[in-house]
């Protein structure tokens, strides 16, 4: 890589939530092998982000690798209209197997994005087959991500979202005060109230409650309480109410357990899928839903779901997405992610004392320091890198979600030069 090139990637390639005024720097990565990603310049990062939660084996993994040169031989892609194909099946019949046993039917869609659009578009095109079309708002709550795609944008954290700036193009939907029972607590008065109180104003015109369950990621990394989970399904119920999960970040095993709705020991009617579907080899998400839902919504109007993706179900990212879920199952992944918890605890508890530190927190394979004060990325990223670490904070926040096959040196490694870099900087 030149210095041309990287010229020209800053003044004509966007990067995620960028400027093309004031671009933040990138760092040039060529290869990335286990929980290291190598620069240009010969340097190698540990990799604290996974790729922001996907890559959960690690890079340049040799199965993920061979599943891949396996099916590119065959076919790397085929339209999915009227056609269909092995790694689609046979990733459909795992993701019915591990999920909920009442989730029975599988949309593949392209991104997690595409999947709570379609997630939406189930729950509205739902009750117009019952004849109950008044039911077309979505509940949400303050403080999630969904989602960069209008819908999906739409139940997003109404400030952090920007609602404000998309205000004529976006749908009004209705919001809960974020969670505020803890994660491992018994649910809070105001946190009952608030549901119950909403849902019983609402539920005439709501179509679905949509959330993240237990961890509200790209929002804020809040951990909430199983039981605020366990009532939302209650009251769903109660109130006729489809509860969507967005499971996009805290599926397959992140959290601790393989789904987080499984810490309320509750089955969504909905439930999205994506990220670290293809251990982070390649955008996949999909939408699970039950029979129930499925059939009745084929029987409304339109006979059929209006959605279908040119990508729909690529073979490729099917294949891999395979590969990559019999990897974690063949893994003692449980005990992976308790031992990843304590080690981001163990690690992460110095920054505890540090003046600029509100809060660190971890569940999981999920770390998180919370400062007081929202960072300056710009000035903050280079020293990460500098200090051979890859994390990229955003807010208040600094966390770390690492690939589950990060060595306890490495973890702790990584953990040590995190808490240096916010001491120095806090
Ligand atoms: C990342 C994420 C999305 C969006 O997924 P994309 O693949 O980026 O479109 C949606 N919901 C949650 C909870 C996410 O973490």
């Amino acid at each position: 890589m030149q210095p041309e090139d990287l010229k020209f990637d800053y003044e004509h390639i966007w990067h995620p939530y960028s400027s093309m005024q004031a671009p933040s720097p990138v760092f040039p990565v060529v290869s990335a092998e286990g929980v290291r990603l190598r620069l240009n310049d010969g340097r190698e990062l540990i990799d604290g982000m996974a790729s922001w939660w996907s890559a959960i084996h690690g890079y340049n993994h040799p199965v993920l690798n061979q599943a891949a040169k396996a099916q590119i031989d065959k076919m790397a892609h085929v339209m999915f209209g009227g056609l269909t194909h092995p790694p689609a099946i046979a990733l459909a019949q795992k993701l019915v197997a591990l999920t909920p046993t009442a989730l029975q039917t599988v949309f593949f869609s392209d991104s997690g994005s595409v999947s709570v659009e379609v997630a939406i578009k189930m729950a509205l095109q739902y009750w117009h087959a019952r004849g109950k079309s008044e039911k077309h708002r979505l509940i949400s709550l303050r403080r999630g991500y969904h989602g960069d795609t209008f819908a999906a944008m739409s139940v997003c954290d109404p400030v952090t979202g920007m609602h404000q700036l998309f205000q004529r193009n976006l749908h009004a939907q209705i919001f809960l005060p974020e969670p505020k029972t803890p994660f491992g607590e018994a649910l809070w008065p105001e946190d009952r109230e608030a549901l119950e109180n909403l849902l019983a104003a609402h539920h005439q015109e709501a179509a679905a409650l949509i959330l993240e369950p237990i961890v509200q990621g790209a929002g804020g990394m809040r951990f909430y309480s199983a039981s605020y989970l366990g009532y939302a399904r209650q009251l769903c119920d109660q109130y006729d109410i489809l509860l969507i999960a967005d499971e996009i970040a805290t599926g397959f095993g992140r959290t601790g357990k393989l789904f987080a709705c499984e810490h309320a020991d509750i089955t969504p009617d909905i439930l999205c899928l994506g990220k670290a579907l293809t251990g982070g080899y390649m955008t996949l998400a999909a939408t699970l839903t039950t029979q129930s839902i499925a059939q009745t919504l084929s029987s409304g109007e339109a006979g059929c779901f209006m959605h279908g993706p040119t990508f729909m179900g690529n073979p490729l990212a099917c294949a891999v997405a395979c590969a990559s879920l019999d990897l974690l199952l063949q893994s003692d992944w449980q005990a992976r992610i308790a031992q990843l918890q304590q080690g981001l605890e163990r690690g992460l508890a110095p920054a505890r004392a540090y003046t600029g530190v509100a809060d660190v927190r971890c569940l999981g394979a999920i770390g998180v320091i919370e400062l007081k004060q929202a960072v300056n990325l710009p000035q903050l990223q280079p020293k990460f890198v500098e200090a051979g670490v890859w994390v990229r904070p955003f807010g208040k926040l600094v966390y770390v979600m690492p690939p589950y096959i990060i060595s306890d040196e490495d973890l702790s490694q990584l953990c040590q030069t995190i808490c240096q870099v916010v001491h120095d900087w806090a």
